[in-house]
């Protein structure tokens, strides 16, 4: 076989890929239950992403399978084996403050900007297009190449648990959904929601100044909360308490404001979202409002949650608060990442959090010690979702083939890399991240102005086509 040019296949499909990539983004793919029904079980607007990919593969020719809207695949070659390429068709809500409005994707400076440019339909389309290269250049295959499109990454990953109850495992595969080079260890996950119910006992007997109304913080469990909020009752000295805010904000400098209503005063404070794997690189509105309501004299049932949130989590990222911190050479330090608060007088109240911990960890033990210290203030763990740790062996040929494409096309040295995230590639037996972020570039997911360079899209559709090629061959 003559040497293909890889990079010279996908800038033929330049304005084709990019246009499709602007249509699929245009879609506003987030998890959305109130629109959820057959077929389309993590509602209307994911159900479409996925019957966009499949109808664009479709039209090229490809086979197609929907699994009841969960999942889909687009399958290409031929042999028993499976190889695997997964990504998703889901993205994380849109937040606030960006340039230009997150599902009207435009170019700028060379970036493509939109929600899910990086994570995960950008990908997503360049490993559709490098599948669609392998097809057109009429290569043979001695294996079966499936790309699986998910649907529920984001939240539970109900799309994968279905999707394999119907479907095959691959011997092997990737997920062009985190970084370049390779990554072949993740973290375990943990995402858990802490709760307790209203003490009215404790509530009759308050005699505070001040009445927690509500507290409310953060929509995903795998972002740090940008935008906090709490709405305080009560005699005290209003005033007083709108200085204390600023004073606060001014010390800490963060941005945010208290405004007087009828009957309380509402206190905003605004953070920076990040990935939850990175607790510590985002600013955790909810943490700081925590912070700042520590000094005020509340009802004991609203001083409860806040000294919980104060002993527990503020300044805790790593764990330390919660006595679980630990780290291996493999993947690092364990996070804490508290994502999503509520809290309602007389009703229940909550917060979410996500920890992510090392390969040696005993997922068990971490558990047991979460549970005794949430027990100190009355609460409990419920919804509890967890994905084991995943590693795979850097000798195996899935490793050494990518490797071998990944250094041909760049000239740089294949490292392997450990990550806090939680990639599909644990979902599979045998499986790895690859791409489609560069070493050294600005990494944007879930944040506010996302974009894939167009430059680095193209290079990795390049890089997944060989990649397909040299895994199917
Ligand atoms: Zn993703």
């Amino acid at each position: 076989m003559s040497q293909i040019n890889w990079h010279e296949e996908v800038l033929k499909r330049k304005e084709e890929l990019l246009a499709k990539c602007k249509e699929f983004l245009s879609i506003e793919s987030v998890l959305d239950e109130s629109t959820a029904g057959a077929g389309a079980p993590f509602g209307r607007k994911i159900a479409e992403a996925l019957e966009y990919m499949l109808n664009l593969a479709e039209q090229d020719g490809f086979k197609t399978l929907n699994v009841d809207g969960y999942a889909g695949h687009v399958e290409y070659g031929d042999g028993n084996e499976l190889v695997g390429i997964l990504s998703h068709v889901d993205v994380v809500p849109a937040g606030e403050g960006w340039t230009s409005p997150p599902f009207s994707p435009e170019i700028r400076d060379g970036k493509l900007y939109a929600r899910g440019a990086l994570d995960d339909k950008g990908p997503t389309m360049a490993a559709y297009f490098a599948l669609k290269i392998v097809k057109e250049l009429g290569l043979p295959l001695s294996k079966r190449v499936r790309l699986i499109l998910g649907t529920d990454e984001e939240s539970h990953w109900r799309c994968m648990m279905y999707y394999f109850e119907h479907e095959d495992m691959p011997a092997m595969g990737f997920t062009p959904d985190a970084d370049f080079p390779i990554i072949n260890a993740e973290k375990g996950l943990v995402d858990l929601k802490v709760v307790g119910l209203p003490d009215h006992e404790a509530e009759q007997s308050a005699e505070a100044e001040w009445t927690l109304i509500d507290f409310e913080a953060g929509q995903r469990v795998n972002m740090v909360p940008d935008f906090a909020i709490a709405r305080i009752g009560g005699d005290g000295d209003v005033f007083e308490l709108k200085e204390k805010v600023q004073d606060f904000l001014l010390t800490r400098r963060i941005q945010g404001y208290a405004e007087e209503a009828d009957d309380h005063l509402k206190i905003v404070f605004k953070g920076r979202s990040h990935h939850g794997s990175e607790p510590d690189k985002g600013l955790n509105a909810a943490l700081e409002l925590a912070r700042f309501m520590e000094s005020i004299p509340l009802d004991p049932y609203g001083a409860n949650y806040i000294r919980m949130i104060n002993s527990l989590l503020v300044d805790g990222f790593f764990g330390e608060k919660l006595t679980i911190a630990m780290e291996d050479d493999k993947v690092g330090k364990l996070t804490v990442n508290p994502g999503v608060f509520g809290y309602k007088k007389g009703d229940q109240h909550f917060v979410r959090i996500n920890v992510r911990y090392p390969i040696s960890a005993d997922s068990d033990d971490l558990l047991k010690i979460i549970e005794n210290k949430v027990a100190d203030y009355g609460m409990k763990i419920t919804d509890l979702n967890h994905l084991p740790a995943h590693y795979c062996d850097p000798d195996h040929p899935l490793i050494t083939t990518l490797s071998k494409v990944y250094e041909e096309q760049t000239g740089e040295k294949a490292r392997l890399l450990a990550i806090g995230g939680g990639t599909y590639a644990r979902v599979l037996d045998t499986g790895v991240a690859f791409g489609p972020l560069f070493p050294g570039k600005e990494e944007t997911a879930h944040q506010k102005d996302e974009y894939i360079e167009v430059e680095d899209l193209l290079k990795a559709t390049a890089i997944y086509a060989q990649a397909i090629y040299e895994l199917a061959k």
